[in-house]
């Protein structure tokens, strides 16, 4: 599979139906198709970047821009006050199944510590 070639991709170039949150030039956020809260959102750049592991010091603004976004959507979402959790997987041990960066947004409920 080439790099642009991931479900997030298709989902960036409209060519599958997702439900999207918010969007702007750099990033889009969408409703997690099997989500793990009631709330689950994905904040995935629109630029392709594989794993987090990838990203190096050009990345750094557009990394801090997607836990902004999130934290935007957090309070848009009402979780806010709340609480979240925000998680990049990254790699197979990571859990990490699209190979293109995303962050889970995460919340609605109580989560623990350490993940199982
Ligand atoms: P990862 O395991 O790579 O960190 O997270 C990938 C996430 O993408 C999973 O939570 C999975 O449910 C979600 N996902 C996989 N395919 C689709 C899809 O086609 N649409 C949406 N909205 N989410 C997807």
């Amino acid at each position: 599979m080439a790099d642009t070639d991931t479900i997030f991709h298709k989902i960036i170039r409209r060519e599958i139906p997702a439900q999207i949150v918010a969007e702007s030039e750099e990033l889009i956020a969408i409703r997690d198709i099997a989500p793990a809260s009631r709330v689950h959102v994905l904040v995935i750049p629109k630029q392709t970047l594989p794993h987090v592991s990838n990203a190096t010091d050009d990345d750094a603004l557009l990394l801090g821009k997607m836990v902004l976004f999130a934290n935007e959507i957090a309070k848009k979402e009402g979780i806010a006050e709340s609480g979240y959790r925000l998680v990049i997987n990254c790699g197979s041990d990571g859990g990490q199944t699209v190979p293109q960066l995303h962050l889970h947004l995460l919340g609605g409920r109580e989560f623990s510590w350490p993940p199982g």
